[in-house]
Order: C-alpha cells, then structure tokens, then sequence
C-alpha cells in the first residue's frame, strides 16, 4: 500500500475515530490502555454476546497512531468471536514486531506495517490491541 495512503486513513481514523464515545451500561467491561512513553489514556468498553465480541467503544486522550490503531480496530473486532480476534491480535503484533504474519488477516490494519522503522511508536500501535488480548485470555 502506498504510504500516502497510509497516512490518509491513519489520519480519517484520527479526526473521526470508530466508536468514540463511552456508554453508561453495566453489560460492558470497561478496561484502561495507558502508555507512559506517550500521551496515551485511553477508555475501552466491551460487551459480549456469549462468545461473540457485539460492541467496543472508547474515549480519552491518545496521540494519532494509538487513536487511529484502535477505531481500526474496533472496527476489525466487532462480529469476531473471542477465538477468531485472539488470532486477529496475535497476527496484528507479528507484523509490529516484525514477525512472519497473515496479510490476509489484518483489513485496514495493514496501514501500520512500516511502523516498526518507528521503534517508540511501537507501543502506541499495540497498546488497545494489547488490552483488548488481556481481557480476552482471562475471560
Ligand atoms: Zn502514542
């Protein structure tokens, strides 16, 4: 994908972001994704359908690539089951951390697979997605 591109929709998710917005509704699980080494403070909120991820949505203060990264994927999430978006996350963190991964697998996410030459905007690509896998391995 061209880098112009890239950008394009990194800045799309940015200034109008998925799934923005906190819901006061006890069938959500609310979690926290803080990453010190940026201004990155965000909100998420999951509801389940059994074993059906139904929604996700979340609010705060976090720097492009951590908004963008996670409207993406909310967006990529949502209609997965617990089993398919595990598998979905652990192939998104193969090709951050430069690992063999599934094209295929990644939708809209494929924007951040240069994000590597960018070592400290690691953490800010994978900080929901990291939060997302925690929730989902406990429960
Ligand atoms: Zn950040």
């Amino acid at each position: 994908m061209d880098s112009s591109i890239k950008r394009a929709i990194i800045m799309q998710h940015y200034q109008k972001p998925f799934h923005k917005g906190l819901k006061e509704d006890s069938n959500y699980v609310k979690i926290k994704a803080n990453n010190e080494s940026c201004i990155d403070n965000l909100d998420l909120i999951v509801k389940f359908n059994g074993d059906i991820i139904e929604d996700i949505c979340f609010d705060g203060e976090a720097c492009a690539i951590s908004t963008s990264s996670t409207s993406i994927m909310i967006h990529e999430l949502i209609g997965k089951t617990k089993k398919e978006a595990l598998e979905f996350i652990e192939n998104y963190e193969n090709m951050i951390n430069e690992k063999e991964y599934n094209e295929e697998l990644l939708g809209e996410c494929i924007v951040y697979d240069d994000i590597y030459k960018q070592p400290n905007r690691k953490k800010c690509a994978l900080l929901s997605f990291l939060e997302i896998k925690k929730l989902l391995t406990k429960s």
